[in-house]
């Protein structure tokens, strides 16, 4: 189908400095865990967005030097010839797809805990990180100031030897730049501290610098947060943000513009659960109206529509994304054929940032299990290959996240027939109670990009109020079986602080429940409910948060040190925190029930156990563990068992998702996906090897 031509102005080409983007998406600066050290998973990770229609592609934060290093997290870097080889091929990959190739020089000053290193950054002034704890800097003297300036100079010219077209002098998320202009950050009395024109010295000389180097071949973008939140302190748009666009626009070719410090970066990267998209725009807008120069910015953007209104609305120049691009690195060319009901929408969930603040492995999607993969199993998020036994048919029991995903692949891998069998009256399984906690709305995308999807194909056929048992498996007459029934929350407090049931505790009772039971069965609570929560995500805080909304009285009781402690990963725990205490959600901690009755609750301290409370309450609620539902997959292999199956002329018999263990909706899409992509391999059941990007030494070459 051609393109809208609505969306035509998101297709013209756009000058930056000495480079012409050939359209006006920008994948924005975002980490994958790749850095310069995995430099062809990190290639193929970027090409993906440049094939996919992106007309310029960024590094993640890419450190200048030594004194920058963000270990345990990983971060790209362009310290040395090696680093400038290893992202060198990213650059000729992108320019393959004829994109731009952007880096981001961070240099991080205090939130660079330099564990790999053992530097010591060097900040404005000699306060901690806010962020890493226990990491102090140096104060700069006017030497290091010159000597750091001379850093992003140094790798500015790496960057533009190893092809990059575009150079960041990076400020905001609170790195160094950035803290030079913030009085919480910076509380000089030189001339690099107290008025604005003092604050701004070292990021408008830095500039200057790294433009002589190479401005004429490079251009030149300064990211900046435009807002900390933070009050007098803080990084504020009138008082800073907007004089200092006008002190340096004509030095800077385009302005990509936020908002946040690093301490509370989902205020940036924001969760759906608290914001819309698009929340950016009055900021970025502001910005626009005081610089002659592009202007881009983030804003979960994966509408075209919102897209072309922040463009015709005098806000942004050029699209960019982070998120959406992960989901669907094709996103514009999706857009440009016009096939948006093809489009892989972020759903704002935050897993994919989860995995770089945990540090280390690669990041992950809940929409888009090929993210990642590109170069590691050679994953391709739009082509699958006919599968070597598409003559034969697939049944999959059970159409959840894992099942809807694995019929989509197995569906696009051209089998015969794939029959995708449900005991409800539609597909998604949890995600169809999910999104009906409060903020979660968008993440029900899990659930309509496959049924658009599946729809389509004309091999898969989903069959809805069909409850198969094990005799109804054997016969159905499909060649491959896949059980994908997916999990349940405990009745009986089963849980992994004590590895045990909690005495009482029985959600068959009138006043006990499960998760599912009040979102997906509608059991109703009384009015004073405890919560316990021993799962440490969405889950516990959801529900505190729907029953207070319903006016209830909500203790939420867990044996953690916080309460959802994975949200902070997520960017979600701040707003989180904010809501509950606001709603007067009682929040107690280090606590772990040692017995539940009709009526009340004891409870005991993790670390002392002789020492215990009683809760005097109406309901219980327990969040304590999920178990995957395995009856008709233990049934088949164990009392049917494997040579009856195959006696029926099943040659494959799998499980996938929460059904094998409960876990992460992004994990049971990957395992949907990696059982499909993988379903003519000897052995589907065991992942065939990744490619692993690592040195390998000659032990005789070293021994000699
Ligand atoms: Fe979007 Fe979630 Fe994927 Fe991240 S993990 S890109 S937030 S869908």
């Amino acid at each position: 189908m051609p393109r809208d031509p609505k969306y035509d102005i998101l297709f013209e080409p756009i000058q930056i400095g000495p480079k012409t983007m050939k359209n006006r998406f920008y994948q924005i600066p975002h980490c994958n865990g790749f850095g310069s050290e995995k430099p062809l998973n990190q290639a193929h990770f970027r090409a993906m967005k440049a094939e996919g229609g992106y007309a310029a592609v960024c590094t993640e934060y890419c450190s200048i030097h030594p004194e920058s290093d963000d270990t345990h997290r990983v971060s790209a870097r362009l310290w040395d010839d090696d680093d400038i080889k290893n992202l060198g091929l990213m650059c000729d990959m992108l320019h393959e797809h004829g994109a731009l190739a952007a880096a981001e020089l961070w240099y991080g000053g205090p939130h660079a805990p330099c564990m790999e290193t053992r530097c010591v950054p060097r900040a404005p002034s000699q306060i901690p990180s806010d962020f890493e704890h226990l990491t102090y800097p140096k104060e700069m003297d006017k030497d290091d100031i010159r000597e750091v300036q001379g850093f992003y100079v140094e790798a500015a010219k790496r960057a533009r030897e190893a092809g990059f077209d575009i150079v960041y002098v990076y400020g905001s998320h609170s790195y160094l730049p950035q803290q030079f202009l913030t009085p919480y950050y910076n509380r000089r009395t030189d001339e690099y501290g107290g008025s604005l024109e003092n604050r701004a010295r070292f990021w408008r000389e830095t500039i200057e610098q790294v433009k002589e180097a190479v401005g004429d071949d490079c251009a030149i973008a300064v990211r900046m947060s435009t807002d900390m939140f933070m009050g007098e302190a803080g990084t504020q748009l009138e008082r800073d943000c907007l004089p200092f666009v006008e002190l340096v626009d004509e030095i800077v070719d385009v302005w990509d513009i936020n908002v946040s410090g690093i301490s509370e970066w989902g205020e940036d990267a924001t969760p759906s659960r608290f914001y819309e998209s698009g929340r950016l725009l009055p900021w970025q807008k502001a910005v626009k109206g005081v610089s002659k120069k592009p202007v881009l910015g983030v804003g979960r953007f994966t509408s075209p529509d919102l897209m072309v209104e922040a463009i015709n609305d005098g806000a942004l120049d050029i699209i960019a994304t982070c998120r959406p691009s992960i989901s669907d690195p094709f996103l514009p060319k999706k857009i440009d054929e016009g096939r948006l009901d093809d489009i892989r929408e972020c759903i704002g969930c935050n897993i994919c940032i989860s995995r770089w603040e945990i540090g280390g492995p690669p990041l992950i999607c809940t929409q888009n299990a090929t993210a990642g993969e590109e170069y590691r199993r050679g994953w391709h998020p739009e082509k699958f290959e006919k599968a070597a036994n598409a003559d034969n048919d697939v049944l999959i029991v059970g159409a959840g996240p894992a099942g809807m995903e694995c019929a989509r692949v197995l569906g696009e891998r051209g089998m015969r027939r794939v029959h995708l069998v449900e005991g409800q009256d539609d597909m998604g399984g949890i995600m169809r109670w999910i999104p009906q906690f409060p903020g979660l709305g968008e993440w029900a995308r899990v659930v309509n990009y496959r049924k658009i999807q599946i729809d389509k194909l004309k091999n898969v056929e989903f069959i809805p109020n069909t409850k198969l048992d094990a005799e109804g498996v054997k016969n159905y007459g499909a060649e491959i079986v896949i059980v994908a029934t997916g999990g349940y929350w405990a009745t009986d407090g089963l849980n992994g602080c004590t590895h045990d049931t909690i005495p009482g505790a029985d959600a068959s009772q009138a006043w006990c429940a499960t998760p599912e039971q009040i979102m997906a069965e509608g059991k109703s609570t009384g009015d004073k409910v405890l919560i316990v929560d021993n799962d440490g995500y969405f889950t516990g805080v959801s529900l505190a948060e729907k029953l207070a909304e319903e006016g209830k009285q909500v203790t939420l009781m867990t044996h953690l040190g916080h309460i959802a402690p994975y949200m902070h990963f997520t960017l979600e725990a701040p707003n989180m925190h904010r809501k509950l205490h606001k709603l007067k959600v009682e929040i107690v901690t280090y606590q772990i029930p040692t017995e539940i009755k009709e009526g009340n609750v004891t409870s005991a301290h993790v670390y002392d156990e002789e020492h215990l409370t009683e809760w005097g309450v109406d309901s219980v609620v327990l969040v304590t563990q999920r178990r995957s539902n395995e009856a008709l997959y233990r049934e088949l292999k164990d009392s049917v068992g494997i040579d009856a199956l195959v006696s029926e002329g099943i040659t494959g018999f799998y499980r996938i998702g929460d059904c094998v263990a409960p876990r992460l909706v992004a994990d049971c899409v990957f395992d949907g996906h990696r059982l499909a992509r993988e379903i003519d391999s000897d052995n589907p059941e065991v992942p065939l090897p990744f490619k692993r990007e690592r040195h390998v030494i000659e032990r005789e070459a070293v021994l000699a």
